[in-house]
C-alpha cells in the first residue's frame, strides 16, 4: 500500500489521463494509478540511475512493463507529446522551481505538486507567472503535507494570504486545513516565546483570524 500523502496525489488525477511522475524513485504511484485504474499508461521519471533501477525492478515485480513506462530524464526534459499530467511530490521547493524553470507548462493540462519545504515560496511562483490554483489538499501522513494542482490558464496573482495559506484551502476550510492552522499556530506560539518578533505575532493573528472566522460562519 502506498503513503497517506501518496494516496491524496493519487485521489487528484483524473481517470484516463497519460501521467507522468518526475522523480519517480521507486514508482510506487505509477504503479499504483495503473493498478487502480486510474491510468492506463504512467511514466516514471527520474534523474538518478539508483532510483531509475528501482523503479524497473517495481514495474517488473508489478508485471506492469507495458503500461507503467522508465524515462532516464531530469525533469520532463525528456517527456512525450502525449502527457496530459504531470507530478512532482516529495522534493524541495528549489528542486520543483528547477522543474519548472525548465519545462513549458502550457504543454500540460496541469500539475500535482507537494513541495516538502517553502510551499508558501512554491505558491509565489505559481502567482508571479500568473497560473491558476485548481485545488489544494492538506494531508497529515506524520507531518503536514499540502499538494497543489494548478495549470497555465491565466489568473490574476493572489493575494498575500492566499500565497501563504491557499486560496482553496481557505475557501474549502477542511478538517485537515484547520488541524495544520491549529498546529502552526502552537509551533509559531512556541518559536515566538523566545524570538518575540513581530512577524511571528502577526502570522499567530492571521491564523487566529482565520480560524474564529471558521468558527462563526
Ligand atoms: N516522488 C516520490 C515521492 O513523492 O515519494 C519520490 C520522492 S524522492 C524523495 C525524490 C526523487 O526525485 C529522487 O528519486 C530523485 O532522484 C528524484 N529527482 C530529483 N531531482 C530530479 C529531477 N530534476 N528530475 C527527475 N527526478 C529528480
Amino acid at each position: 500500500m502506498i503513503s497517506a500523502r501518496l494516496l491524496q496525489i493519487a485521489m487528484l488525477v483524473d481517470k484516463n489521463k497519460v501521467v507522468f511522475d518526475v522523480g519517480s524513485d521507486h514508482a510506487l504511484l505509477p504503479c499504483f494509478l495503473v493498478e487502480n485504474n486510474i491510468s492506463d499508461k504512467v511514466y516514471a521519471g527520474e534523474i538518478a540511475l539508483g532510483p531509475l533501477n528501482k523503479a524497473k525492478e517495481n514495474i517488473a515485480k508489478h508485471h506492469l512493463e507495458d503500461k507503467v513506462i522508465p524515462v532516464f530524464s531530469d525533469g520532463l526534459a525528456k517527456a512525450e507529446d502525449d502527457v496530459d499530467i504531470v507530478i512532482i511530490a516529495g522534493m524541495g521547493y528549489h528542486t520543483i522551481k528547477h522543474i519548472l524553470d525548465n519545462c513549458d507548462v502550457s504543454r500540460y493540462q496541469y500539475f500535482l505538486v507537494q513541495s516538502n519545504t517553502d510551499v508558501e515560496l512554491l505558491r509565489q511562483y505559481i502567482s508571479d507567472h500568473q497560473y491558476t490554483i485548481e485545488d489544494e489538499r492538506v494531508v497529515f501522513d506524520g507531518f503536514y503535507y499540502q499538494i497543489i494542482r494548478f495549470s497555465a490558464d491565466l489568473h490574476e496573482p493572489y493575494t498575500d494570504l492566499e500565497i501563504k495559506y491557499g486560496p482553496i484551502n481557505l475557501q474549502r476550510r477542511d478538517e485537515v486545513f484547520i488541524s495544520y492552522l491549529i498546529d502552526l499556530k502552537k509551533r509559531l506560539e512556541n518559536i515566538n516565546e523566545k524570538a518575540n518578533k513581530d512577524e511571528y505575532r502577526q502570522s499567530i493573528r492571521e491564523i487566529e483570524g482565520i480560524l474564529g472566522y471558521n468558527i462563526e460562519h
